[in-house]
């Protein structure tokens, strides 16, 4: 996997953590806002059933206060025992006790009369229903109007009990929108059977709750439910719920589920763009440190543009750069040094021309150009004469001197397209490629005449010299032709020159069939023709 891969994958790796922690920090986040919620609900249920409680004890505390008023108490002795003055009575107990905040108020006789109050019809019902009791007592009953909390107590006269004192308050709509008046998102209300009945928020009656999970949805609206106990007495009433609604809260939580998944996103992209920064950072030294390396295993040595950059990899690739140019420069070294050595290997040191090696390297080449061009190939082949005198005479350094002067005489003379060798110790040879041999009789006429009036100087001395020649030729239409045979014919004419007196040329018969080369059998000292059969050969 190379490393655009590696770093997508990297960076998908560490969205999905991302992803992962965010909806896992989300989560957690919900969560404990919600229990806070849940435990926000509870509290306040706890608090509303403590002030029904409270409301209850005020309720008794109101009671309290009414049969314990000594007027009240003779009022009610008169009409009891004398059976007068209930109007009394009346105007008494609602100019005494008609501030107390009550929805209603009844005195009952012991026998069942209502003594006041007679127009809360409910309550006396309700009450003569459980009975007049003892003591002080409280209960709920069920009004059209919603549940009434009641509050009754004996009513006595110096001992003697003469009747009872109810007070009630209903705990109807008004009632609930009186404890519950914060704000939209609270609601108490009584339910029975999966139905609102009296709501703080009169919207909202009739509507169906739903028990099993405690909520209640309004459209997008939710509430959560806690029920509200009611104090001692109030069995077989509705019940009584408190319920917020987490609508707010779900939306705040959404909003901060939305800002997270965009930051999840924004992150990821930032963290993907700077990856691929740095890999694009990183691929551009690795792609060209690759195509180097590659070029290098084609056997090149690429120039590698040096970069400014103060990175690490660009370090790297400066250095990469350093030692390619310093290979370029060993292998240049390298390939100067090689020339000379292939140079040296073909050239003679004492005279700088070709050796016998170079020979047989060019020849091939030679016979390939004859051959398609249809020319000719001609090798004169040059022998210093009584050399081995010249050593004896002058030395062999004087010998040398010799060898140096006839080369140099050789090369100032020779055409463009000739090939010099020497081939031997005082063994000379020029192959030429031409239309005619003839040329080839000339230069090496011109060759020994010049010699033999130019002679080498050593040390002040002058050394004559005089060669003698062979001239073999090989004609491209024959289609064959070898080195030793050219050689051998060169050969054979050498020595007829040798054998002839020395200082003269001697033409092979090779060379009889040239076109336009007549046979020419010069009669001088010098030129002479001779044919393969006319002496044994030596062999080059
Ligand atoms: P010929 O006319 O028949 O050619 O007689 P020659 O003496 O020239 O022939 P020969 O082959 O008998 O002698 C050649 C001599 O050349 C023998 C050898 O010592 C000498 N020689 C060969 N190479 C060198 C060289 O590099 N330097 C010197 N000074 N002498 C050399
Ligand atoms: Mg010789
Ligand atoms: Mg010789």
């Amino acid at each position: 996997m190379n490393y655009t891969s590696r770093m997508f994958l990297y960076v998908g790796m560490l969205i999905v953590l991302l992803t992962g922690m965010m909806v896992l920090s989300f989560k957690a986040a919900t969560d404990i806002v919600v229990s806070g919620s849940r435990d926000h609900l509870r509290h306040a249920a706890m608090r509303k059933q403590e002030a029904i409680r409270l409301q209850g004890e005020e309720l008794l505390n109101y009671t309290d206060i009414i049969v314990n008023d000594l007027r009240l108490q003779e009022y009610l002795y008169i009409i009891t025992e004398i059976g007068t003055g209930r109007d009394g009575l009346a105007s008494y107990y609602d100019r005494q006790f008609g501030s107390l905040p009550t929805d209603a108020r009844v005195i009952i006789a012991q026998d069942g009369t209502v003594l006041y109050g007679a127009e809360y019809t409910a309550l006396i019902h309700a009450i003569q229903e459980r009975g007049l009791g003892n003591g002080r007592k409280q209960f709920m009953f069920l009004s059209p109007e919603g549940p009434v909390m009641v509050a009754m107590q004996p009513l006595s006269y110096q001992g003697e009990r003469l009747a009872t004192s109810a007070v009630a308050r209903l705990l109807g709509n008004d009632w609930l929108r009186r404890q519950e008046q914060q704000s939209d998102d609270y609601l108490l209300f009584f339910e029975r059977d999966g139905y609102m009945l009296w709501t703080s928020n009169p919207e909202y009656r009739h509507f169906s709750i739903n028990l099993p999970q405690r909520t209640m949805v309004d459209g997008d609206r939710t509430f959560y439910l806690n029920e509200v106990s009611l104090p001692a007495g109030s069995e077989g009433m509705p019940r009584l719920w408190f319920a917020a609604s987490e609508t707010r809260l779900l939306h705040m939580l959404n909003r901060y589920r939305d800002w997270a998944y965009a930051f999840t996103v924004l992150g990821g992209l930032t963290v993907l763009f700077l990856g691929w920064l740095m890999v694009r950072n990183f691929r551009r030294p690795f792609t060209q440190l690759m195509e180097a390396t590659e070029a290098m295993v084609q056997g090149r040595l690429p120039v590698l543009n040096r970069s400014e950059s103060r990175t690490e990899l660009d370090m790297l690739l400066n250095r990469f750069a350093d030692v390619l140019d310093a290979l370029r420069r060993e292998k240049a070294k390298v390939k100067r040094a090689h020339k000379k050595l292939q140079e040296t290997a073909i050239t003679d040191s004492l005279t700088g021309m070709y050796n016998r090696r170079y020979l047989q390297e060019i020849t091939p080449g030679l016979f390939a150009q004859v051959e398609r061009d249809g020319r000719y190939l001609t090798a004169i082949l040059l022998d210093l004469d009584y050399f081995k005198a010249i050593n004896d005479e002058f030395g062999h350094l004087g010998g040398d001197a010799a060898l140096v002067h006839f080369a140099r005489l050789l090369k100032r003379n020779s055409r463009a397209n000739d090939h010099l060798f020497r081939i031997g110790g005082e063994e000379f040879m020029i192959l030429n490629v031409a239309e005619s041999p003839e040329d080839s009789v000339t230069l090496a006429e011109k060759l020994r005449e010049l010699l033999s009036q130019s002679p080498a100087n050593y040390q002040g001395q002058c050394i004559p010299l005089t060669v003698s020649a062979g001239i073999s030729c090989c004609s491209g239409r024959s289609g064959e032709g070898s080195l030793s045979q050219l050689m051998r014919a060169a050969d054979k004419a050498l020595y007829e020159a040798k054998a002839g007196g020395r200082n003269r040329i001697v033409v092979h018969a090779s060379c009889e069939a040239s076109r336009g080369f007549p046979v020419h059998r010069k009669t001088g000292r010098s030129l002479s023709l001779v044919h393969d059969r006319d002496r044994n050969h030596r062999t080059p």
